[in-house]
Order: C-alpha cells, then structure tokens, then sequence
C-alpha cells in the first residue's frame, strides 16, 4: 500500500536475472567439463576458457537449444541470425579482460527480444514484459580468503567456473512495488526449474540484479542479491533512500550500488555502456538458427507452471493457492504427484509436504534429492495416520525422520511407541483425571466445548499415545451426565 505523502513518487523496478546453465555437460565455449561444483580449483580449464593468446572458441551447441526452450517458455520472438560480441573491462576473474555476450546495439541481437510472465497476486494477473535475453559466459570466481572482499589478507583465482554458459533476462522496468518482485522471481524460477535447463539446487545458479528508480529521476543498479526475499529487502530499503533523497529537494544518481544485507551502498557512479566498448566477436561467425531447429524444440516441450497450476487443481482438488506453491518448484511438484499415485489422500498429502516436510527442508537448506525422502515413507505415514495408528501428536513427533529415510513402523517400533487400546487402563485413566478436576467437571455444565479438555489431559498422560477414538467414547461416557 502507498502512502498518501509518496504517491506522488512511483517506483520503477526492473529485473536482470543470471541463470547458469549447470545442467549441460560443458561450457559454454570450450569443451571443459561443466559440473566444477566442489572440484580443485583451476582443474577443469583449458586455453580457451583460462583466455591464452591463439585460442579459439567455439559454440556449445546444447546451449542454444536451452535458450530456444526458454523462448517457448516465455513466448519470445527469436533472432534467427545470431551474433556475439565482446564487452571489454578488466578485472582479475577475466582472464581474456572481455566477456562473450551477445549486445542489441550497435548492429547486434539479443538472443530473443519481448516475451511475458504472469503472475497472480492480490487475485489480479500481471503480465510482466521481458526486455530481452542473452546468452554469455560467467568469469571466474575469486575467493577471498579468511574473509569478504574487504577483510581479508589474499585474494585468489578460480577459473572453473570460467565459461560456464549463463542466460541473461532483462526485465521491461515494469514492476511496481518489491512484493512485485519477489513473485515475480518465484514463477521465473518455477518457470526454469519446469524448463529443466538450471539445477536450482546449486549455489548461484540464479543471481539477481535490479534497476531502481523513481519515474521521472535517475536510476540506481543494485548488486549482488542473494535470495529473493533479500531482493525484496533490498528494493524496499532502496527506494526509501531514492525518496528521501527527492523529498530534500536533491536528485537521485545514475549509479551502482552493493546490498549489504542490511542497506545499499556506492560502488561506482555514472558507469554508462560505452565504457564497455561493445564490438563483435570476430572469432566466432554468426550462426543461423533455422525454423526447424526451433520447431523441434517446441515440440518436445515439457508441462509448464501455468498447465500445470490448473491440472493439479483438477486432477487432485488442490486450492488454486496451493498448487502455486507447489509448483514453484518442479521437484517439489513431481514429488507430490508420485505420493499421489500411491496414496489417494491428495490433502493430507499437502499438508505434510506443504506445512512439516518443506518448513524442515527449507529450515535446513535441502532439497528432496538430496535426502532420503521417498513418495513410500509418505505412503507408508500417510496410511498409518488414516488408519489410526498413528496420533497426530505422534506423527508431529516422527515427521523430521522422513527425510533420513526412516520409515514410521520402523521409527515406532525403535521408539516403544505404542498406540494405547486398552480399555482397562484408558478406564482407569480417565476416572483419575475426572476425579482430580471437579473444577472442570463443573464448567462442563455451562462450557461443552471443556469436554476437549479432558481429551487433551488424557493424550498427556499417555504422551500422546491413547487411541483417540477409544479415549473420546470412553470419557463422553463417563461425563454424559454433565453434559446436556
Ligand atoms: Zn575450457
């Protein structure tokens, strides 16, 4: 909501988003393994990705056919003849001082121009225009040892990652508030993650960068945002800063600012793209992507978020809400449908993956695949519940074992948990804490509702393990008289 004092000063945001290409064997110019993720620094290079003199690069085919996909995907108008260019700039991470990319200037495309992504929210649908993207390679990554780029003593050099093919997308400065932003990001990456061509899994393998300003002023380039809800953090604390700025009577700057976490600060003012001396890659001849070519892919294209959103909704009665946030994640989606095919409980199915399952993934920064998790412990949970064999209050209990791959039976068998269903015992039970509750006894008259009381001291007793059903008839009979 906007305030009556800044309605007058609307926020323009747009996004650039990096998406690396980690799921293709090699890089993006070379033939060096691309799966660096954990090896020897400086081992999977060669001359072309390490920048010696004579070397020459040539295109990743597979590359293309990711970019391709994701035109589909977004609906974008492909530039069949396509052309690289070189933006020169030095800095220790580039070994050749210029990076690979393609420029839609100075006689250069993009790889696809336009193209949009709805989202929903607040029950409307915004379709956000996609500017352009592009192909490029990522630099090297220097690591700072001890420490951050300010504290610490060295600073070295890893050219694994040197090469690495990266989609660049350039958002239209349509996005109006960092909320916006936030769900914008969460289809994107639905999006890619449904497209199959980035393990999201990975550490970087979608960075964020976003433009700021305020309509009518200068714009300020925010870097270096690690998740999306620090993006909508950073937004937030930016354009205060732009509006207070303007409320004093002072003009924002064209510049480039470094979140923090905490706020934004100046890196360098009044960088402008000439500086980058944009000129074509004279090493590598244009290449022409034929309609063939790009049939092919669309025919083998996979389910996307959107078809997907809706047929979960039919095919298993989820909300439209929760089939959104399945679907942000393929993985977490396809999980779900192979509980499904073992289990016709679609909603508890939900609810366990959705409330205990993901809060404990997401607390401990795992994805399904890297656990034990599989749909037949779910099965095997889901049917104990159902059954009544398992309390909830147990099932609460066991539920961070799921992902260590142990199953229930197995956990409550280790545990000596039993479900009480002896009548004697639950008898004798009830008659003790009816006797030790006059008080409640007594309100009971006034308050059925009290009757829940009972129940939750019975559960207590047993640590959760009377059978639920048992304990309720034996203690509705035993307060019968009290209650009208
Ligand atoms: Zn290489």
């Amino acid at each position: 909501m906007k305030s009556k004092v800044d309605s007058k000063f609307t926020p323009m945001i747009g996004l650039e988003i990096h998406c690396q290409l980690n799921t293709l064997k090699t890089k993006l110019f070379c033939s060096c393994n691309a799966q660096f993720r954990g090896e020897e620094p400086n081992t999977y290079t060669c001359p072309v990705c390490l920048g010696l003199p004579g070397s020459l690069p040539t295109v990743n085919e597979n590359a293309i056919d990711c970019a391709i996909k994701l035109a589909h995907a977004f609906d974008s108008k492909i530039n069949k003849r396509m052309y690289f260019f070189r933006k020169n700039y030095f800095y220790p991470d580039l070994p050749q001082n210029f990076q690979i990319t393609q420029y839609n200037k100075a006689g250069g495309v993009a790889f696809a121009d336009g193209g949009t992504i709805s989202i929903k929210f607040d029950n409307k649908i915004k379709n956000i225009e996609l500017d352009r993207f592009h192909l490029e390679n990522d630099p090297g990554k220097l690591v700072h040892e001890g420490g951050d780029i300010e504290s610490s003593n060295e600073t070295l050099v890893d050219y694994n990652r040197s090469g690495i093919a990266l989609i660049e997308i350039v958002t239209k400065p349509v996005i109006e508030s960092p909320r916006e932003a936030r769900i914008f990001l969460k289809k994107l990456r639905s999006i890619i993650s449904h497209c199959e061509i980035v393990d999201l899994t990975k550490d970087g393998a979608m960075r964020v960068d976003a433009n700021i300003s305020i309509k009518g002023h200068a714009r300020a380039e925010v870097k270096n945002i690690n998740s999306f809800k620090e993006v909508e953090r950073a937004l937030k604390w930016e354009i205060k800063r732009q509006i207070n700025k303007l409320k004093k009577g002072q003009e924002t700057e064209q510049e480039t600012r470094n979140w923090n976490g905490k706020i934004t600060t100046l890196l360098r003012s009044k960088e402008s793209e000439n500086e980058y001396r944009y000129f074509p890659e004279a090493d590598l001849v244009p290449i022409e992507i034929k309609q063939d070519w790009i049939d092919d892919i669309k025919e083998k294209m996979p389910e996307l978020p959107d078809e997907r959103i809706a047929r979960l909704q039919e095919e298993y009665g989820l909300k439209e809400y929760d089939a959104t946030v399945i679907t942000e994640d393929k993985e977490v989606a396809d999980f779900y449908e192979e509980c499904c095919k073992l289990n016709e409980n679609y909603e508890a199915i939900k609810n366990w993956l959705m409330n205990d399952i993901m809060g404990i993934l997401n607390e401990e920064n795992l994805s399904i695949s890297s656990t034990e998790l599989k749909p037949k412990l779910v099965d095997e949970f889901i049917s104990a519940i159902d059954s009544g064999k398992v309390t909830t209050k147990i099932a609460k209990k066991y539920i961070s074992k799921i992902i260590k791959g142990i199953g229930i039976k197995k956990w409550m068998k280790k545990q000596g948990v039993k479900k009480i269903t002896d009548k004697e015992k639950l008898n004798e039970l009830a008659d003790k804490i009816i006797s030790d509750n006059p008080d409640v006894v007594e309100d009971l008259k006034k308050k059925p509702k009290t009757f829940q009381y009972f129940v939750g001291q019975m559960m207590k007793a047993t640590r959760g393990q009377a059978d639920i059903q048992l304990t309720r008839k034996i203690l509705k009979e035993k307060l019968k008289k009290y209650m009208k």
